[in-house]
């Protein structure tokens, strides 16, 4: 089922994005990092080399893949410290101090919550005690940066960059484009988008997706170049329990879903990786809090709330659907 609506969303996203490519430009969609990627560069040989990048990370970072180093760490005993590339080393500190700069809002520990509810899966609602106990898992890893290894100091804890990983892909991504002298891209990374140059002599126009409309009714539009445009929302990984809609961002805090009126989050930033986690911390946060961190971090950021909609960048953003 999963992969026909895949099939289905690559088509989608082929016709879409084939009727935005200027001339000159090569598009290719692969299914990958667990979501629909496609690429549009006016270089096939570049195109291609990124998403060889991307199975390279993929390998690298994903829970699903046995012998990934995140599987490597999470299967280790408790305490024992496991070596890693410096790479990965790199992206985990960088976690820990997002985790920090949010208050806790994004933290890659949070996987036994996620394995907990499962939405993945089909979904299943805890009862509080499964929920603190998942909760009682969260916590700091122990990074030891001249030995490169990373240990997960108490039984049951279990790190998830699923929050991040696209990110840093995108910015992998952005390095290969650059390597073979492209000059004009965009890379659509599952709702992490990637822009390099113009198009056709203008910024790239990223449509956001309304949350509670259609699949490609957009609410907004961000002009972006050389930035990243990256979005976390509750409306397309969930599921329904009594009427009740779960979906797969967790506040580590809480260990349910954040109790906030934000709908969908929108970070604009070059850093990839940062604005894939402080969309999915903002999420988390709440706007006006969501609003500070990402300030703070020198992002901008499109929060679409119950109440309208709200940018930090009126600049670029073009709000043309505020729901109130
Ligand atoms: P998506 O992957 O749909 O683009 P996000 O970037 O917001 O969405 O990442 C959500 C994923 O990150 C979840 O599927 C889960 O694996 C993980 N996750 C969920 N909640 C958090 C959190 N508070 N901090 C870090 N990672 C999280
Ligand atoms: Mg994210």
């Amino acid at each position: 089922m999963k992969k026909i609506l895949a099939a289905v969303i690559c088509v989608a996203v082929i016709i879409c994005v084939a009727t935005l490519s200027g001339r000159g430009m090569y598009t290719r969609t692969e299914y990958m990092l667990d979501t629909v990627i496609t690429i549009t560069a006016d270089n096939k040989k570049a195109v291609s080399e990124c998403f060889d990048e991307i199975k390279r990370i993929e390998k690298l970072f994903s829970v699903h893949i046995s012998d990934s180093e995140t599987s490597k760490i999470n299967s280790a005993p408790h305490g024992a410290p496991v070596a890693v590339s410096r790479e990965v080393f790199d992206l985990l500190e960088k976690a820990c101090e997002y985790k920090t700069k949010t208050d806790g809002a994004f933290d890659i520990t949070v996987k036994p919550l996620v394995d907990l509810w499962n939405v993945s899966g089909g979904g299943y609602v805890p009862d509080t005690e499964e929920i603190s106990e998942a909760v009682s898992l969260v916590g700091d890893i122990i990074l030891d940066k001249d030995n490169l290894t990373v240990t997960l100091p108490r039984k049951g804890m279990q790190i998830d960059l699923g929050g991040i990983a696209k990110g840093y892909a995108g910015d992998r991504v952005r390095d290969v484009l650059l390597q073979n002298g492209v000059t004009s891209a965009m890379a659509d990374l599952g709702g992490n988008i990637v822009t390099l140059g113009k198009k056709d002599g203008k910024p790239w126009k990223i449509g956001l997706q309304s949350p509670d409309k259609g699949r490609g009714e957009a609410f907004a539009t961000v002009e972006a170049e050389d930035t990243c445009v990256v979005t976390s929302g509750g409306y397309e990984r969930n599921f329904v329990h009594n009427g009740k809609t779960y979906h797969h961002i967790i506040d580590p805090r809480t260990g349910t879903n954040p109790d906030n009126d934000v709908l969908s989050v929108t970070v604009i930033s070059p850093d990839g990786a940062l604005a894939d986690a402080l969309s999915t911390a903002c999420f988390v946060l709440g706007r006006e809090r969501g609003e500070e961190c990402a300030k703070s971090l020198g992002a901008d950021i499109v929060t679409y709330t119950k109440n309208g909609v709200f940018t930090t960048d009126t600049a670029k953003t073009n709000i043309f659907d505020n729901v109130k």
